[in-house]
Formats: C-alpha cells, sequence, structure tokens
C-alpha cells in the first residue's frame, strides 16, 4: 500500500467533570467532594473482579477513586488508561451489591 497523503488527525480533546464521591468502592481514605475536571490522561483502569474493568479516576485531593461508567469515556481513552492496584493490595475494593443496599439502607 502506498500513502497518497499523510493526514494528521488528532483526537478532539476530551473532558468530563466528576464529582469526587468514592461511588460504589469501599476504600481507606472518605471522599472529599470536590468537583473534577477529568482529562483523557487522567482515566485509569482497575478490576476488582476477574474478567471485570473498571474505568474511573483518583482524585487529586483526597486519593479516592472514583469510578466513571464506561459509556462516559470514549473508546480512545479507555484503550490508553494505566491499570492501577487492584482488589486489596491498597485498600480499594468494589462493594458487592448486597453491600451497596446495607450502605444505601444506613
Ligand atoms: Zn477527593
Amino acid at each position: 500500500m502506498q500513502v497518497k497523503e499523510q493526514g494528521d488527525y488528532k483526537m478532539p480533546d476530551w473532558k468530563l467533570e466528576v464529582r469526587c464521591t468514592g461511588r460504589d468502592w469501599e476504600q481507606k481514605q472518605k471522599p472529599c467532594y470536590s468537583l473534577l475536571i477529568v482529562e483523557d490522561g487522567d482515566i485509569v483502569k482497575r478490576s476488582c473482579y476477574e474478567d471485570e474493568i473498571n474505568y474511573g479516576c483518583i482524585c487529586p485531593v483526597c486519593k479516592c477513586f472514583t469510578e466513571i461508567p464506561e459509556k462516559d469515556i470514549p473508546y480512545n481513552v479507555k484503550k490508553f488508561a494505566p491499570r492501577v492496584a487492584s482488589r486489596g493490595s491498597d485498600g480499594y475494593s468494589k462493594l458487592s451489591d448486597e453491600e451497596k443496599k446495607l450502605s444505601e439502607n444506613l
């Protein structure tokens, strides 16, 4: 194949406002509820269960992990998201459905 003309397509900048809530995750720290502007390089992924990947960001203020729904993140951002430590090793673990129900009823 020949390249007739080299393209210089760049992905548009991506940003998302996210509230630091530590949503659905049990972690050492309490979330600080700051409003964050998340850019593509801020997204990380982590697995809690095998075959499951969760995307989110780590708050620069309190270091809490806040999960972001996968559908809210463009494919190219997810693709390059670095993996961070998974369950247990750093105090992060995802709440099970049962634990979630309990925390909602408090
Ligand atoms: Zn925070």
